[in-house]
């Protein structure tokens, strides 16, 4: 028996209240903008304007430096804040490289506005480290990944990528909201940072919008408080409601996520099996390109996102789509609702999605049910 907690422990012990006097077993909201200054000037709290610290905020924070062990945290608004700030990290000049099929925002914001910031990027299929190694330029200051990726769930090898990265002076960020903490630990990997879109598996109910970053213990200080400043100048930061939703989200992540999972390799054979079904995306399945890493890097499960090919175009899979009476026709992810949604007319103009894929997020309603409703709408 080793004296290290599971992460079911972790999670419910580091996100019990830690400023009350009341005894509360749940936590307080603090919605104060503000606290009170003593006649000396001091903060006997420490805190001093949400904008910088709120107690709600402080707990989340701490609680996931501590499930990723992790130097320290900074939660913000949205998953999106969490890469700008990123990006703002770096100087004009710097080179970026991302995966060719990067959560499509992310792959936007670079090329509009980054660009006016003198950052160039390079877009490569990141399961080929050869690709990677030749995209490396003299100013590559960040290689950043996304595994299993967005729509496409391409497996990248994130211990390989971040020694690339390392041994040519940038930093390697790694996007890790598909699989959360629960299945995979890029910071164990060689990661400089992880990155949430919080809004999905962790808080769990699609009705949080927020983000996060968790640097590594190895990541440089000078950029760690940077990281800080820009946190607090930009202001892009969550509200107490939020960090206290996804601080609740945390104690039944591992629960919600095992059993989505579940749901998802069940769902993902049913379409390996079904003839109208052209191609399934999910790398738990031995046909995917990458199956052997990904048992490797996530042994505890690939995730409960997969897309599939259906129909020959748009019209034929958003047909499919429209039949399906369980799945709600929407984007996001990781709630306990599963969702659909007809994935390249979701991202526009940057989309090199194919025509005819159908990303699914799997939720946590009965398998059978799930099956069923697929079942109907294939036929
Ligand atoms: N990264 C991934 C993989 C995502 O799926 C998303 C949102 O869908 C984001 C980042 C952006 O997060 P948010 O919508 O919270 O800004």
């Amino acid at each position: 028996m080793t004296n290290k907690k599971h992460f079911e422990t972790v999670a419910i012990q580091t996100t019990e209240p830690n400023q009350d006097e009341t005894g509360s077993v749940a936590n307080a909201i603090y919605p104060s903008t503000t606290f009170k200054r003593e006649d000396d000037g001091s903060f006997k709290s420490g805190f001093i304007y949400s904008r910088k610290h709120n107690p709600n905020r402080k707990l989340l924070e701490s609680a996931l430096a501590t499930i990723e062990s992790g130097k320290r945290a900074f939660a913000f608004a949205s998953g999106m804040a969490a890469i700008n700030t990123v990006l703002q990290s770096l100087q004009a000049g710097d080179h970026v490289i991302v995966p060719d099929d990067a959560y499509y925002e992310l792959r936007r914001t670079l090329g509009e506005l980054f660009s006016h910031w003198n950052l160039s990027h390079t877009q490569v299929d990141m399961t080929d480290l050869a690709q990677v190694n030749a995209a490396v330029q003299d100013n590559t200051r960040l290689i950043w990944i996304e595994s299993p990726s967005n729509p496409l769930l391409k497996v990248s090898d994130i211990k390989a990528i971040a020694d690339i990265a390392h041994r040519n002076g940038a930093l390697c960020v790694v996007d890790n909201t598909w699989c959360t903490p629960v299945l995979q630990q890029p910071l164990n990997l060689g990661a400089d940072a992880v990155m949430y879109s919080t809004t999905k598996y962790f808080g769990g109910h699609s009705d949080s919008l927020s983000g996060a970053l968790v640097v590594s213990d190895s990541a440089p200080q000078s950029w760690v408080e940077q990281l800080a400043n820009i946190q607090n100048l930009s202001g892009a930061v969550p509200s107490a409601f939020d960090c206290w939703l996804i601080t609740r989200g945390i104690k039944t992540m591992k629960l919600r996520m095992q059993q989505q999972v579940k749901n998802a390799q069940k769902l993902a054979r049913f379409f390996a099996e079904h003839q109208v079904v052209q191609q399934v995306h999910y790398p738990d399945l031995p046909n995917h390109p990458q199956h052997e890493l990904a048992q490797k890097q996530m042994p505890d499960g690939c995730g409960a996102m997969l897309s599939i090919q259906v129909g020959e175009d748009q019209a034929e899979s958003m047909q499919v789509i429209a039949r399906l009476k369980l799945f709600t026709k929407a984007t996001s992810l990781g709630g306990v609702e599963s969702l659909v949604e007809h994935r390249r007319s979701v991202e526009g103009a940057v989309s090199n999605t194919p025509k005819n894929l159908i990303r699914i997020s799997v939720g946590i309603e009965h398998i059978d049910d799930l099956i069923t409703d697929w079942e109907n709408a294939l036929k």
